[in-house]
C-alpha cells in the first residue's frame, strides 16, 4: 500500500474537513479535523466521570462521608461473584446517547473517546499491578454478525495495549444469544444469562487482529498487542484462568447479571479474582 507522507495527508484531511466537517456528536458543532473524540470541549465536560469514594462491591459513587471499605445501599444485600466493580460514568444523558450510537449505529469512531475515558479511569482508580489479564465479556456469534463488531473486545484491545496486559479472548464464550436485557427486571436478567457462558479454547484461532497460542511463537509484526498464544485444545489450555487475577471488560452494566455469570464461570475455571470494569453503569 502506498504511504501518504504526513504533511500531504494532513492537508488532504483539512481540505476534506472543509467540505465534510467532523461534527460534535453531542451538539453538532463543526470540529477541527484533528479532533479525535468527536466531541467539542463543552460536550466533553458534560460527561460526568464517576469519582470516589466508591462502593467496594459495585463501584457506585457513595455520597456523603464514606471510608475506603464502604458499601452502597443497593449492595448491602447483594452478592456478586466478582470481587469488585468499577465504571467510568453513569449510563445516562450524553454518554448513554453516545454508547447507543456506538453500538447500534455502528459509530466505531467513538472508540477513541471511550478508550480515553477507560484509560484515564484505570490510571486513576484501579491498581493495574494486581491484574494479570484482560477478558472482554463475550458477544454471541449471531450478534457479532448482526452488529459487525464486538464492542467489549474493541474497548479491551486498547486497555491491553496501554497497560501491557495480555488480552484473552474467545476462550470465555457465550453459548446462547441471550435476550436483550434492557426490558427485563433484576431476577429475569439473572435467569436470562444463567448458563449462557462457558470456557472452551478454540481449536484454531482465526479472528483477524488477535492471535492466541501457547506455543511460544512470535506474533506477526502487525500485531502490536500483548498476546496469549493458543495452539491446541488440551488440559493446559483449560488452565488458562487458573490462579489469574482478571479484569473483565464490558461496555454497559445495569444489574451486572452478565458480568456476575461470567465471573462465576471464570472462578470455576480457577480464577483467583475477577474485577469488572465497564464504561457505564445503569443506575
Ligand atoms: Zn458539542
Ligand atoms: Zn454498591
Amino acid at each position: 500500500m502506498v504511504k501518504i507522507p504526513g504533511p500531504i495527508k494532513n492537508t488532504l484531511l483539512a481540505f476534506l474537513n472543509l467540505i465534510y466537517p467532523k461534527r460534535c456528536q453531542g451538539c453538532g458543532l463543526a470540529l477541527h479535523y484533528k479532533s479525535k473524540f468527536y466531541l467539542c470541549k463543552k460536550c466533553f465536560k458534560k460527561i460526568k466521570i464517576n469519582r470516589p469514594p466508591f462502593c467496594i462491591k459495585c463501584g457506585r459513587h457513595i455520597y456523603g462521608s464514606a471510608d475506603l471499605a464502604s458499601i452502597c445501599g443497593k449492595c448491602i444485600n447483594s452478592k456478586y461473584n466478582f470481587d469488585g466493580g468499577f465504571f467510568c460514568c453513569d449510563y445516562e444523558g450524553l454518554i448513554k446517547e453516545l454508547i447507543r450510537k456506538f453500538k447500534y449505529n455502528y459509530k466505531k469512531y467513538l472508540t477513541h473517546l471511550f478508550d480515553e475515558l477507560l484509560v484515564n479511569f484505570t490510571e486513576n482508580y484501579i491498581n493495574i499491578n494486581t491484574i494479570d489479564m484482560i477478558v472482554p465479556v463475550p458477544l454471541h456469534r449471531g450478534k457479532l454478525q448482526q452488529r459487525g463488531f464486538d464492542q467489549s473486545l474493541l474497548l479491551s484491545k486498547n486497555l491491553a495495549k496501554v497497560f501491557k496486559l495480555p488480552l484473552v479472548y474467545n476462550i470465555l464464550r457465550r453459548g446462547r444469544d441471550t435476550e436483550q436485557q434492557t426490558r427485563l427486571n433484576k431476577n429475569e436478567r439473572l435467569n436470562n444469562v444463567k448458563g449462557a457462558f462457558f470456557i472452551k479454547p478454540p481449536r484454531r484461532f482465526k479472528f483477524p487482529g488477535i492471535h492466541f497460542n501457547l506455543c511460544g511463537c512470535k506474533p506477526p509484526n502487525r500485531l502490536k498487542l500483548p498476546w496469549v498464544h493458543y495452539n491446541q485444545r488440551g488440559d493446559k489450555d483449560k488452565k488458562m484462568f487458573d490462579k489469574k487475577r482478571i479484569l473483565l471488560i464490558d461496555d454497559v452494566a445495569t444489574t451486572a447479571a452478565t458480568a456476575n455469570e461470567c465471573a462465576a464461570v471464570l472462578k470455576m475455571a480457577g480464577a483467583k479474582s475477577v474485577y469488572l470494569l465497564t464504561l457505564a453503569k445503569g443506575v
